[in-house]
């Protein structure tokens, strides 16, 4: 695409700083009549929506309410899109009524800009997401760039939009579908945006002055509200409406931990169609939001994200990557590298491996909304490699074989025999100790662990695993190689399950303990959904695989000091009758129907989901105390974006401190008297 900076170049408009402030984001143009205000945030490849953009532009809006010109046109200069949304950091230094009256102050910008005597148009490119998006709906029209997309994604951080998005988006558009938007927080790409009349005009950055023009003289017809929006007005026909869109958010997100997509639902249920209403409705809802535990712990989500992904900066230096083996995890890492932009050869023995894995990786393009060039460029560097040449070209060899120490080593030894003696070898093992496999590398300071999860289109985590001898540098490579195919690595040493299985197989077996004392389940898994877990316990060892649980737990039985729930018989069984969950169409539960859903009305024991998850809370502590990890943002990050660690609640250790570290410990120790030493708490909680 042509960036905003080359357009406006070319257009020979010369930018300046609005005529009464020379420090705030917004640069000013003037041609044929027509006044362009142009967003520029300093030192930041994108825009975000702080006080200074507001107050900036106020300034800017206030010069032209004397003589306002023949129209007038907002952007931005920044090639990557238009305006990234508000600034979160600024979320948590304002509270209540001082929320309410910054509010109430970019409110009144909006309004001046809504108020103007001439046509505003906003020219969209990239992304316009949720304050960017409200401040182009304050404008009378707007022009979008192919590639623009919209998007409210407030609902993410515990939120809905604060700054006239509930009351304008709805005013425009049929308001379900601008409430689906916002309660989902999901992108109406440029396509979807002109049908849904969120945007005037779709064009080329080559068109664009010439449609700005054609909205001036009133050539554009302004899209027309349909009957829908008009019976919306009526109180009765929204609550139908609201009710459904109730029980549709309750399927997702039940109301207890999420407040947001209820509020929302309640001030349009209460105010549609009554402008000022909602508008004095929102800025209340907003503040309460802005207050509530939901939204700080999503609000520090959304920051640990952007901690773990500062690990993945920097330069990897890896251009060919070279998977071995086309299993389940080596095709989806093979694919999603290749979609990254790596070139990447794939071994295996057996070329029906091979064919799957491409026919795989054409379907995670599709998953992946990629278009027909893009997904041809991907499928053309993911090169089938029966014979393995891509080994010795390679700057990265990823192992990917099945968990089997004596054959992995195997592998090592071959691969590290052919590689590049500057090349790096990485083993995807999920819980087999990378101290004992550095053994048998010539090499070992380039030898790692690359961790990723399943499935690897989906889960953004991946955990590095440094052992001893593993150098600096090539840990750094690995995680700027995570960063670089837009995954976030967790920087961690080498221990009995790293961290997140270390955790996850306390969770996992002692569910199965409680199935064999006669807890249903259902019950069990309702349990966990209730905490706020993405799937159960049970669900999830289906899904992961019956036989790779019981290999993790008996791998990790041996090599963990600390007791770990006993490994259930009725684990073994299943394996041996070959119920190895979701892939076998039968584990704990039939899946022959599609993914179960866990309904019960029967409960289980007072102290259920504490034995599930004070366990999990235990072993992050361990990982803790013994330096596994680096600090409890990063094991937050890690269990949130491996596991789908409740996020409203912040993430385990944050859940800790929130229940209290005392209380845990107590609480541990209560659970250890009655259950078994399990739960003696980690000498971490007292420290
Ligand atoms: P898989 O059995 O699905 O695939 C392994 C592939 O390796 C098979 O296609 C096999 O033909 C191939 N292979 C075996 N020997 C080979 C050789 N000598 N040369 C080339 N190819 C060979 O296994 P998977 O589930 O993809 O697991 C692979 C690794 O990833 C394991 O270490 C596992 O612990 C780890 N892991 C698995 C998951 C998961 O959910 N499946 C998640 C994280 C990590």
């Amino acid at each position: 695409m042509t960036s905003a900076m080359e357009f406006l170049n070319r257009t020979r408009l010369e930018l300046g700083p609005a005529a009464d402030q020379t420090t705030h984001p917004w640069r000013r143009a003037e041609a044929d009549g027509i006044v362009w205000l142009v967003l520029d945030c300093e030192a930041s490849p994108v825009n975000t929506v702080t006080e200074d953009v507001l107050t900036g532009l106020d300034a800017a809006l206030r010069d032209l309410a004397g003589s306002p010109p023949r129209g007038v046109v907002i952007r931005s200069a920044k090639a990557g899109g238009f305006a990234a949304g508000a600034d979160i950091d600024s979320f948590d230094r304002i509270s209540g009524q001082g929320a309410v009256e910054l509010l109430e102050q970019g409110h009144a910008v909006l309004d001046r800009l809504a108020s103007l005597p001439c046509p505003t148009i906003a020219i969209i490119h990239g992304a316009a997401l949720g304050a960017g998006f409200e401040i182009a709906l304050a404008c009378d029209h707007r022009i979008a760039i192919d590639g623009a997309k919209f998007a409210f994604p407030e609902v993410n951080l515990g939120l809905h939009p604060g700054l006239g998005g509930t009351f304008r988006l709805t005013g425009l558009i049929d308001p379900i579908e601008a409430m689906t938007l916002m309660l989902t927080g999901k992108s109406a790409h440029t396509e979807k945006a002109k049908k849904l009349g969120v945007v005037d005009v779709v064009t080329r950055e080559r068109h664009v002055r010439a449609a700005v023009e054609a909205i001036i003289d009133g050539k554009v017809d302004p899209s027309v509200k349909g009957l829908k929006s008009r019976a919306l007005a009526l109180h009765k026909a929204r609550s139908l409406a609201a009710t459904r869109m109730r029980a549709e958010t309750g399927k997702k997100a039940p109301s207890a931990h999420f407040p947001a997509p209820y509020a929302l639902i309640d001030l349009w249920e209460a105010h549609g169609g009554d402008r000022n209403a909602m508008q004095k409705a929102e800025i209340a809802s907003f503040a309460r939001l802005l207050d509530s535990e939901t939204s700080r712990n999503l609000r520090r989500v959304f920051f640990l994200q952007q901690g773990l992904k500062q690990a993945g900066r920097g330069d990897d230096g890896i251009a060919h990557v070279h998977v071995i083996g086309a299993g389940e995890m080596g095709a989806g890492i093979a694919a999603w590298a290749a979609i990254r932009g790596k070139r990447v050869t794939l071994a295996d023995l057996e070329p029906k491996a091979l064919a799957r894995a491409i026919r795989q990786a054409a379907q995670i393009c599709r998953d992946s909304h990629l278009g027909g060039i893009e997904t041809r460029d991907a499928l053309d560097r993911l090169m089938p490699d029966p014979k393995g040449y891509g080994c010795a070209r390679a700057d990265l060899v990823i192992e990917a074989v099945p968990e089997d120490a004596a054959l992995k080593a195997r592998i090592h030894r071959e691969a590290a025999g052919r590689m590049r003696k500057d090349a790096i070898l990485a083993t995807n093992t999920s819980s087999l100790s990378l101290t004992e496999l550095a053994r048998a590398v010539p090499d070992p300071a380039l030898f790692a662990g690359l961790h990723f999860f399943n499935p690897v289109a989906r889960m953004q985590l991946v955990e590095v695993i440094g052992h001893a001898s593993t150098a600096p540098e090539v840990m750094d490579r690995l995680a700027a190689f995570c960063g670089a195919i837009d995954r976030l690595p967790a920087l961690l040493h080498d221990y009995p399950g790293f961290l997140v299985n270390r955790a996850l197989v306390s969770y996992l077996m002692e569910a199965m303990v409680l199935m064999d004392e006669g807890v249903p389940k259902e019950v069990i898994d309702r349990a966990a959904l209730d905490f706020g877990m993405p799937m159960g316990p049970v669900t999830l060892a289906d899904q992961v695989g019956l036989d790779i649980c019981l290999d993790v737990a008996e791998s990790l039985k041996l090599a963990l000091k600390k007791p770990i729930p006993e490994i259930s018989p009725r684990l073994r069984k299943k394996v041996k009758a070959g119920e190895t969950g979701k892939k076998a169409g039968r584990g704990f539960y039939d899946w022959s129907d599609g993914t179960p859903r866990p309904e019960t009305a029967q409960t289980g024991p007072e102290d259920l989901q504490d034995r599930l998850f004070l366990p999990i809370l235990d072993a992050c502590m361990e990982c803790l105390r013994k330096g596994i990890a680096r600090d409890a943002d990063q094991v937050d990050g890690a269990m949130i974006f491996a596991t789908g660690f409740a996020p409203f609640r912040g993430g385990p250790m944050r859940y800790a401190n929130t229940r209290g570290i005392n209380e845990i410990r107590h609480r541990l120790d209560e659970l250890a008297d009655r259950h078994g030493e399990r739960f003696r708490p980690d000498p971490g909680w007292s420290e």
